[in-house]
């Protein structure tokens, strides 16, 4: 059993610090920004062991080497981007088993957000990284893949059993609850959440993780090929790759 810390950085990033106290090893997930870590890090007293990057945008890398030079930690990247992140030392691609913390990792490319972009799976801790493909009612934004792969990498995911727990890159959940509800005004579990999400921003926590068993039935974006919701928003006739593609661009201009 290792424990998640939840690092904030930037304005709305999340660090992923985990340790695991039995094996006395501790891993960072997409550093974007040193300090933060550096100053948890210094507090707990421990060492970093290993770098993870879920993909090469500078808020999910930008610590990586004055965390690396301090600890010397091994850096583990997507081998697709290996010209886009520097002094990688492990590359991993689809469906790669590793380590993380120690723990038994399973590696899932999700094209879309970036080509090279991996989620990260902790079967046994039921958890999973998702960096910037799943986001809590939402998904990244598309700029490197086409509507259509994000859309099938969103559905890789969708396939994990229902108990896990979803930890994304950043806390875009309150304006994602917007969109949601604004676009599906009827569901009332999508309320249930919502309300939750609203307690937990008031008090200025993080929303995350999620579960995603519930966000299945919640989250616009899992959904494009549920005919009762797509005929709802009057996308019926759309395949579901079209009806994601719509909703996403909907989305990006909301
Ligand atoms: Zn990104
Ligand atoms: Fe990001």
């Amino acid at each position: 059993m290792i424990s998640i810390n939840i690092i904030k950085a930037f304005s709305d990033n999340y660090i992923y610090l985990l340790r695991n106290e039995s094996k006395n090893i501790t891993s960072v997930i997409d550093p974007g920004e040193s300090e933060p870590v550096l100053k948890y890090l210094n507090e707990k007293g421990w060492h970093l062991d290993e770098i993870i990057n879920t993909h090469h945008h500078n808020d999910h890398i930008g610590g990586n080497s004055k965390l690396q030079e301090i600890f010397n930690s091994k850096l583990i990247a997507p081998l697709y981007d290996k010209h886009r992140i520097n002094n990688v030392d492990i590359y991993i691609s689809d469906n790669d088993i590793i380590e993380i913390a120690g723990v038994k990792t399973k590696v899932i490319h999700t094209p879309g957000h970036t080509l090279g972009h991996v989620c990260l799976y902790l079967e046994e801790e039921k958890c999973l990284f998702s960096g910037d493909t799943l986001f809590y009612l939402g998904c990244g934004r598309v700029f490197e893949g086409s509507m259509e792969q994000m859309w099938l990498s969103l559905l890789k995911l969708r396939d994990l059993p229902d108990e896990t727990l979803v930890y994304c890159g950043h806390e875009y959940t309150l304006s994602n609850a917007k969109f949601s509800s604004y676009i599906d005004p009827k569901n009332e579990s999508l309320k249930i959440a919502i309300q939750k999400i609203i307690e937990k921003s008031d008090r200025k926590i993080p929303t995350i993780p999620f579960e995603l068993g519930k966000e299945k039935f919640i989250n616009p974006f899992l959904r494009a090929d549920e005919k009762d919701f797509t005929n709802s928003i009057g996308l019926g006739s759309n395949v579901p790759a079209e009806c994601f593609s719509i909703i996403r661009k909907q989305k990006d201009n909301f």
